[in-house]
């Protein structure tokens, strides 16, 4: 039995990123209005400004595990710090230049309207991670504490099933389960109020909505996987401030896929390319969807004689509002993207992760103020996101992920009409026949595959490592580290699955779903059957492996503290 520290705190934040940093911020700001109000005798109640505030985060810096890269509506920044730009956001770029291309195998055909949802004129491309960086620069000034190398682990719960806190990772575990010399069990944080804010399919939000059922009558969520990089391009050959969004190749017709090129300063472009975790190719590989979006001629001329500087690859929640969960329970809030609050149609979800977090630190501040930390105060969180403009904007949008089930064109008709009707959908998939995305891929004899050989997808696709590059040198870009004498942070929960079923019903799609090359199937010499062998050293933590595997059977958990990619300054 691991004797643990108990540590109490107030708040507990799990995550830092923009949602949990806009909420910790947000908070500290609610308690000094509140605290000068009692001071001045215009409210009742207690001080709170020795409220303990602390934020974990799992990577080894505050922006370690979030690549750079992305295009942000500054409207919930600026309800947080109307001032943002003189107080420092490291803006890399307005957007001056926006366009939507449609791509065939060899043409760009340039659209003469961006469509609405993606017209960003004004808006600003930074880098995200350096954003978090200097938002938990602005909460530690306010006075709160960050503890970078904190996993969360698991949640506490009380008798009652109320959310009491979280426990931290252990440290110092060998590969077979046993204590080290370094060994430092893991921490109990207590808290009244826990907030999970772990990004896209948080392993902590899993555990907590399947044990309270907070995605019962919600319908099951759709994932989408970016794969992106950033690479130093030649002076003239794409302008900062320029935003481009594609549709078309290397996507099939039926697989919900799109790409993106963003103009940051200094020549840095962040280009990548997204494709739907519903897809139903079980020979599909993302990576190399990316990889093969690269050689088309109007993308090549951009990256030509330019330099990859980094890679990543991350999935967002693209289901939309009608695969919110349950957004409280006792003792505990969802924020983020970890609670679906992503605008698939715009492909935005920082400005409604960040206004989420604001509304979370509104209702923390009740929750203090009535001393009540039970469902009966935290459900006003939900109820302010169904009264703010989240709601407007997520309900307008609810059926855009829905449309692409019957492909790309019917999807295209029916943007154009939900767009114009606020919403509305017509002639795809009734509710209830909508499943998550696993569900989703056929089998081989489904797709009337008879082996890999007869896939053409990716027959034309080298990897040249100038312009294309393979999973292993993408993942040496992505500057993963994991220290390999400790348990593995990927559970399979059934290997015999693996090499039988698995192998012969879908041929194993981890090799290819996987973006950084982490599963493969091996032959066992004593056996002669091939195997699955797991190289968890190299996981980006992109949890694509824990939405797509057709049969639910592979469970991401959090690795020791610091583990992962670094993307620190990107
Ligand atoms: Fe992503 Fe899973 Fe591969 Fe890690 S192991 S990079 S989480 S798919």
């Amino acid at each position: 039995m691991i004797e643990r520290e108990q540590l109490e705190m107030d708040i507990v934040f799990v995550g830092a990123g923009p949602a949990n940093l806009a909420a910790a911020l947000h908070l500290k700001n609610l308690i000094k209005v509140h605290d000068d109000l009692i001071a001045k005798g215009r409210k009742k109640g207690k001080p709170l400004g020795d409220l303990e505030i602390g934020i974990i985060e799992k990577g080894s810096n505050v922006g370690a595990h979030i690549l750079s890269g992305a295009v942000v509506d500054p409207i919930a920044l600026r309800e947080l710090m109307p001032d943002f730009l003189e107080q420092g956001c490291p803006v890399d770029a307005v957007v001056t230049d926006d366009a939507f291309w449609y791509l065939t195998e060899n043409r760009a055909l340039v659209s003469p309207i961006t469509p609405p949802p993606l017209k960003n004129h004004g808006k600003y491309i930074l880098s995200l991670s350096k954003m978090c960086e200097w938002l938990s620069e602005k909460c530690e000034e306010a006075g709160v504490n960050i503890f970078p190398e904190f996993p969360g682990a698991e949640m506490l719960y009380d008798e009652n099933e109320r959310v009491v806190g979280v426990r931290t990772g252990d440290k110092g575990t060998d590969k077979e389960g046993k204590t080290k010399d370094n060994f430092e069990p893991g921490v109990d944080l207590l808290a009244k109020v826990t907030v999970l804010g772990e990004g896209s399919r948080g392993s902590l939000a899993k555990q907590l909505t399947q044990r309270l059922g907070l995605n019962e009558g919600k319908e099951p969520q759709v994932f989408s996987l970016g794969v992106k990089e950033l690479w130093e391009v030649p002076a003239g050959n794409f302008d900062e401030g320029r935003v481009i969004h594609t549709l078309g190749f290397p996507s099939d017709t039926k697989t919900y896929g799109g790409g993106w090129i963003y103009g940051m300063k200094n020549n840095v472009i962040s280009i990548g390319y997204v494709t739907g975790l519903d897809y139903i190719d079980p020979l599909l590989d993302m990576h190399a969807e990316f990889q093969k979006f690269k050689t088309h001629p109007a993308i090549a001329k951009i990256l030509a004689g330019g330099k990859m500087l980094k890679y990543g690859a991350k999935t967002i929640n693209a289901g939309g509002w009608h695969t919110m969960p349950k957004l409280y329970a006792d003792g505990v809030l969802l924020v983020g993207d970890c609670a679906s609050f992503l605008n698939g149609q715009r492909i935005k979800g920082i400005h409604t992760a960040m206004k989420s977090g604001i509304l979370a630190a509104e209702t923390i501040l009740s929750a203090f103020d009535n001393e009540d930390f039970t469902s009966k105060t935290l459900r006003q969180y939900e109820e302010k996101v169904n009264h703010s403009w989240i709601y407007k904007e997520l309900y307008a949008v609810r059926n855009f992920h829905a449309s692409f089930q019957k492909g790309r064109w019917s999807a295209l008709v029916n943007g154009g009409l939900q767009f114009i009707s606020g919403g509305m959908a017509w002639g795809f998939m009734p509710k209830e026949n909508h499943v998550a995305g696993h569900e989703r891929m056929k089998t081989l004899v489904e797709y009337e595959y008879k082996d890999e050989a007869n896939s053409q997808r990716y027959s034309n696709l080298k990897f040249d490592k100038q312009l294309t590059f393979d999973k292993i040198t993408d993942v040496y870009h992505a500057a993963v580290s994991h220290d390999e004498d400790q348990p593995s942070h990927l559970h399979i929960l059934d290997t015999e699955i693996c090499a039988t079923r698995c192998a012969e019903e879908y041929d194993n799609p981890c090799q290819r779903f996987c973006p950084a090359a982490v599963y493969e199937m091996e032959e066992n010499s004593k056996t002669g059957r091939r195997e699955i062998k797991v190289n968890f050293s190299n996981c980006v933590h992109c949890k694509t492996c824990d939405i797509a595997d057709p049969y639910q059977i592979i469970n991401w958990v959090t690795p020791e503290g610091g583990g992962g990619p670094n993307y620190k300054g990107m």
